[in-house]
């Protein structure tokens, strides 16, 4: 049937795709031109986007996707950016004015705090993907080299800790985003039928 023929297509494109997204290093910067690891991964299988285009993953990360992909290995396209070692944002909490940027900027949740109130990134949870360090309007925070043996994850239970929480995100943000439609188009529907009943 055509039917289930889409959708079995579907499937393995789905599977393709998450398969090369747990070969990216989930840091979620962009850098590679998309709007976190999983797109990257989408515009790949949909020859949108080279294999060497994720600063973070370096050629390490570009050797696993031209041996996944059966592809040759080309080196990391500097328009991308450099491969840097790991980075963790800090916050001097000082000078912090708690207007809560950083944490609408933060991709995996890694920032603790609340308006008006000094924040805090949890280091544990903090990608290095820099994205916090532009909205600060006070430039109170900086990125701190990792130390190479900081915490008991490996590298890939860190990715995958990264990616959860990434997805956790992208599922509350789409919950918080059906809630206030919902409000608004209940908020129509009062105003339409006090418009009714005067
Ligand atoms: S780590 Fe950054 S550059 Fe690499 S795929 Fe993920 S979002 Fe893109
Ligand atoms: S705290 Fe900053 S550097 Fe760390 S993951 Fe969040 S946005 Fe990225
Ligand atoms: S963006 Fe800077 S000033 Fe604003 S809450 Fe975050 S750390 Fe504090």
């Amino acid at each position: 049937m055509k039917a289930a023929g889409i959708n079995s297509q579907q499937i393995e494109i789905n599977t393709l795709i998450e398969q090369i997204n747990g070969l990216l290093p989930q840091t979620q910067c962009g850098q590679c031109g998309f709007k976190g690891c999983r797109p990257y991964a989408e515009a790949m299988v949909e020859g949108r986007a080279d294999i060497n285009q994720c600063p973070p993953g370096g050629d390490e990360g570009i050797a696993a996707l031209a041996a996944f992909l059966k592809l040759p290995f080309k080196p990391l396209n500097p328009a991308f950016g450099i491969h840097k070692p790991k980075q963790v944002a800090f916050i001097i909490e000082q000078d912090c004015i708690g207007c809560v940027k950083c944490i609408n900027a933060c991709p995996v949740d890694a920032i603790l705090g609340a308006a008006k109130f000094m924040h805090t990134v949890i280091a544990f949870e903090c990608t290095g993907c820099e994205l916090c360090v532009a909205p600060c309007p006070v430039d109170c925070i900086i990125m701190k080299p990792v130390a190479a043996d900081r915490g008991s994850l490996s590298a890939q239970e860190k990715s995958a800790l990264a990616k959860r929480r990434y997805e956790a995100q992208g599922l509350r943000k789409a919950q918080e985003a059906a809630e206030k439609a919902e409000r608004t188009r209940a908020k129509k529907a009062a105003l339409a039928n006090m418009k009714l009943s005067t």
